[in-house]
């Protein structure tokens, strides 16, 4: 059962290279009817596997400035060098049809959407250990070594905040790690303040039904 009428807005975020990328489709291909997942805008350039659209708008610089001065994102946060921004009207329409929402996001934005939303429900997901992230980029061959020791650097920063997250998830073995994610976000579903219109109803109910004691 849903929890009271929206969707739960999730940010899931990890270290670049840990697979957060893989994570989430797999999830989005084995429960496709719970979950939408958010495309980011952003000025990166695509990689040669990637489509605009798909993985992400793809934007210029002016392109994506127009989009903050009209107030269509919901965060932006610059990462090595690049804007990367989560788009309102997607996320809003997802949430009323009652679909969790994930943003795969970074640090500094996460934050930012938890400050405006606080029960967002912040995932962090980690490698087993450091050298593993450091093959798994260096691996992948998408970046070039600079950019590669880039965002190794930026890892390194980023797991100051790591604390401020409500759960982690070691991406090890994929399936368990996809088992864990899904069912984290269920059992959030049955937090007692997300079912606030549940408790009241019941409560009323519970007033007027015949109780036996009266007749
Ligand atoms: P990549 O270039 O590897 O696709 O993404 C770089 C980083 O930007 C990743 O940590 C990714 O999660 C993050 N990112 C992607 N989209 C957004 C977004 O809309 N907002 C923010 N703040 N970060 C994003």
């Amino acid at each position: 059962m849903k929890a009271d009428n929206r969707g739960i807005l999730i940010v899931f975020s990890g270290f670049s290279g840990a697979g957060k990328g893989t994570v989430m489709q797999r999830l989005l291909e084995q429960y496709k009817d719970q979950y939408a997942l958010s495309i980011s805008a952003t000025t990166r350039p695509p990689r040669p596997n990637e489509e605009d659209g798909r993985e992400y708008f793809f934007k210029t610089r002016k392109e994506f400035e127009k989009m903050i001065e009209k107030n269509e994102l919901i965060e932006y946060a610059l990462y090595v060098e690049n804007y990367y921004g989560t788009p309102k009207a997607y996320v809003e329409e997802q949430l009323s049809a009652q679909k969790d929402v994930i943003l795969e996001i970074e640090i500094q934005g996460a934050l930012k959407v938890k400050e405006l939303f606080p029960d967002t429900l912040l995932l962090f997901v980690a490698p087993p250990d450091a050298r593993t992230l450091q093959e798994r980029l260096t691996g992948r061959g998408t970046e070039d070594v600079s950019a590669v020791g880039a965002r190794l650097s930026r890892a390194a920063e980023e797991a100051a905040y790591m604390d401020a997250y409500d759960y982690l998830v070691i991406n090890d073995t994929l399936d368990e790690c996809v088992r864990q994610v899904h069912s984290i976000i269920r059992n959030e579903h049955r937090r007692v303040s997300r079912n606030r219109e549940f408790i009241s109803k019941i409560k009323e109910e519970l007033k007027s039904v015949p109780k036996g004691d009266e007749t």
